[in-house]
């Protein structure tokens, strides 16, 4: 099958020392479910059953647990409790596994003979495919092809094919597949009860998690002219079929999987196929082409195409799948969580990456799903509120790691107690939202009560120092994770003023416009008219600290009285983060930044800063910062090139382009890092293409900076209401109206 090099991750040979972290890569999904890119046919001595307790002592530089492999297929939202980790998103029972034995061996990736060896995700249409040449011990040849996709329109379907084709003497096959719900998430057994049946030569799974919730599953093989022998356990079904393959012929298996759940949203599944209405002659190759159809009709608006530069095509592409295929459009109970559902790792979590990373992506290409991601924070909304209560403050508090239902599940009081401006990043993602689109009911829906709930917050977290004649947010962690109690933050401070300017402004806003709705509003949360007042004199009194004389904004009042490090002395061997190298209470007294927090505030409030301001803060906070956060980087790119220094933006780009796909980051293993992907996708629209990060004007304007590989950067934006195509080559931008 020939491969396109631009549209296709390709691993050649098999290594298993990489494949935990290539099944992240090879994460398919659609939206509704996502599936790791294990194997189908496993790897010996790996059991998925292990169970260990798993601490988050240091979400920062969290340790991946050993294994050649880790099943992984996930719901978004779907969780239930975990006795350490609050409330997690499940690992499904696996239904993803077909094997292969010719006499009595067992294809094995890392015992068998394989002569020629092919793994490939087609990112156009969604699609792992893996092709080999085993050399049984018996002497038979066989050229086996495995492919697999959730489909993209039939969300509760999963198409795996398997052909085998006998090149060399007579193989005597035994295939079988099925479903087990003997899994584990983050080495815990959620399933407390299994239901099993098989009636009507279908596998059928009835799973009862602790949560209360159910999961059902049903897999077939279709069209097989073969006698099928089912095998039970009490948390496992399979299916085992045995046929003679003389040389010269070819057999071709196709499970079908279907799932639902008791949380689903049947409204929003295009034609569910949720209780297997498999006639046997359901057509393989129609349902491929309407799933091909679907992927297709998603890159039409989605793509950004490079030209000049392969890899960095592949890479942008890349990003640009999984983000799609994280996202399940229609439901807004989920947001984007971290890992993007490939991995166990951080529980499925939402973070502050969901509005200030994650949603530009959607908010330019697919506004559905913007607003859905936007509106499960008014779905947890209550769980915000609730975080308030248990800390003394009014209004909403938003989680650090927010699950299903809002409630904080982050484990590190640091974070969960400090890292405050998270609150403040969900009413910038929806005013980013409401300013792109003009559409009001962002705010009469949700928006508004959202402003004003973090808005009395915020104004229950000031403090007023004696002999200031200002308000002070004290004791805060702003993006970088390594200063974790720093008073005035910039950035949690120009954040908070803007929800209180926000506040303010909705507020007369709704009054003009939507009275009614206003009155509604302010009845049910009992909004008092003080309050606005009280919003607006906090707002004006919050400061940004900065040395006016070296024209430097200051991380925090207090950075420059943390002790300077010299990380080269600390910092051995750079293949590995900083932080290994030192303690964290090193880390806490000390001037090294795990990520940009100025210069994340200069990329969302490009215009209250001027580029001396900015040169200033880059040069000053650059050689500080370790980039432990894989945040960090496509920051980096996006100030590097908006400030004319293109080798360090391509640099960066390089760099964060390339984390997850090019096996860089250990981690990985256990999930994609969400928010390289998403800021990689900001990275060339707000840096290379030089859009503006905020839309504070009604032109469509670009101020490009293309790497010098670059010939060609072509992409779809919606902007207000309409779509535009943009093509920027050596001579400028062009922007034409696609409708
Ligand atoms: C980063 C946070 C981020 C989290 C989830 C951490 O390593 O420092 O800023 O929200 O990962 O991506």
């Amino acid at each position: 099958m020939p491969i396109d090099p631009e549209w296709c991750v390709v691993e050649e040979p098999f290594d298993v020392s990489r494949n935990r972290i290539r099944e992240s890569l090879f994460t398919t999904g659609n939206g509704y479910i996502s599936i790791r890119g294990s194997l189908e046919e496993g790897l010996s001595g790996d059991p998925q059953n292990l169970s260990y307790e798993r601490r988050i002592d240091n979400i920062s530089l969290e340790e991946t647990q050993p294994g050649k492999s880790r099943w992984g297929t996930y719901i978004p939202g779907f969780m239930a409790p975990h006795p350490t980790l609050h409330r997690q998103m499940l690992n499904l029972p696996y239904f993803g596994d077909i094997t292969v034995a010719e006499k009595d061996e067992q294809l094995d990736m890392e015992t068998s003979t394989i002569r020629k060896y092919r793994r490939w995700l087609d990112l156009r249409t969604g699609t792992l495919n893996r092709e080999i040449e085993w050399r049984a011990k018996s002497g038979a040849v066989l050229k086996i092809a495995f492919s697999r996709f959730p489909h993209m329109l039939y969300k509760h379907l999963v198409v795996q094919t398997l052909r085998i084709e006998c090149l060399k003497g007579v193989a005597e096959l035994t295939i079988s597949g099925g479903i087990d719900s003997d899994v584990r998430t983050n080495g815990f057994d959620h399933f407390v009860q299994t239901g099993i049946s098989t009636d009507d030569d279908i596998m059928r799974m009835t799973v009862e998690t602790n949560g209360g919730d159910e999961v059902r599953i049903a897999s077939i093989f279709v069209s097989i002219p073969i006698l099928q022998d089912f095998i039970t356990t009490p948390r496992s079904v399979a299916t085992e079929m045995a046929c003679d393959l003389p040389e010269g012929d070819v057999r071709e298996f196709t499970k079908l999987t279907t799932l639902s759940t008791s949380r689903d949203l049947e409204e929003i599944d295009t034609k569910p196929i949720v209780d297997i209405p498999f006639d046997r002659d359901v057509s393989i190759s129609e349902l491929r082409e309407a799933h091909e159809k679907a992927w297709k009709a998603k890159w039409e608006d989605a793509d950004i195409r490079i030209e000049g530069d392969p890899e960095s095509q592949l890479a942008i592409r890349f990003a640009i799948y999984h983000l799609i295929r994280a996202c399940h459009e229609g439901d807004h109970r989920a947001g984007i969580g971290s890992r993007l559902a490939s991995g166990d790792l951080y529980c499925g979590h939402v973070f502050w990456d969901n509005e200030i990373f994650l949603l530009p992506f959607y908010l330019y290409t697919n506004l559905q799903a913007a607003r859905d991601i936007l509106r499960y924070r008014r779905f947890t909304l209550d769980g915000a509120r609730g975080k308030a209560k248990r800390y003394g403050y009014p209004g909403a508090m938003y989680a650090w790691q927010s699950g299903a239902d809002g409630a904080e599940s982050c484990l590190a009081w640091q974070y969960s107690d400090h890292q405050i401006h998270v609150s403040a990043d969900v009413v910038f993602g929806i005013w980013r939202y409401y300013s792109l689109t003009g559409d009001e009911s962002c705010l009469t829906d949700f928006g508004a009560e959202i402003f004003f709930e973090v808005a009395r917050f915020f104004a229950g977290r000031v403090d007023k120092r004696p002999g200031d004649d200002y308000c002070s947010i004290l004791g805060v962690m702003g993006p970088d994770e390594y200063s974790p109690f720093s008073h005035n933050n910039a950035y949690t401070n120009r954040l908070a003023k803007f929800v209180f300017e926000r506040a303010v402004w909705v507020a007369d806003f709704l009054r003009e416009r939507h009275p009614e709705r206003f009155d509604e509003i302010r009845k049910l949360i009992s909004l008092k008219k003080g309050e606005l007042k009280t919003f607006r004199e906090i707002g004006e009194s919050l400061i940004i600290p900065r040395d006016e004389d070296r024209g430097l904004v200051l991380q925090s009042e207090d950075f420059e009285k943390l002790a300077p490090i010299d990380m080269d002395k600390f910092w051995t061997d750079k293949t590995q983060p900083f932080g290994l190298f030192i303690s964290q209470e090193r880390k806490y007294r000390t001037q090294c930044l795990k990520q940009p927090d100025v210069l994340m505030l200069m990329h969302l409030f490009p215009d209250e800063f001027t580029d001396e301001q900015k040169r200033a803060a880059f040069e000053y906070y650059e050689p500080r910062t370790c980039h432990d956060s894989s945040l960090s980087c496509p920051i980096h790119s996006i100030m590097a090139a908006r400030l004319g220094l293109d080798d360090k933006a391509y640099e960066y780009w390089k760099k964060s382009a390339f984390l997850d796909l090019n096996c860089r980051s250990p981690q990985t293993a256990d999930g994609l890092h969400e928010s390289s992907l998403g800021g990689n996708w900001q990275a060339v629209i707000f840096g290379f293409a030089g859009m503006a990060p905020v839309n504070t004007s009604d032109e469509l304007k670009f101020s490009p900076r293309l790497p010098e590989a670059w010939k060609r950067l072509t992409f779809r934006i919606h902007w207000h209401g309409r779509k535009y195509e943009i093509t920027i080559d050596k001579s400028g931008p062009q922007i034409s109206q696609v409708d």
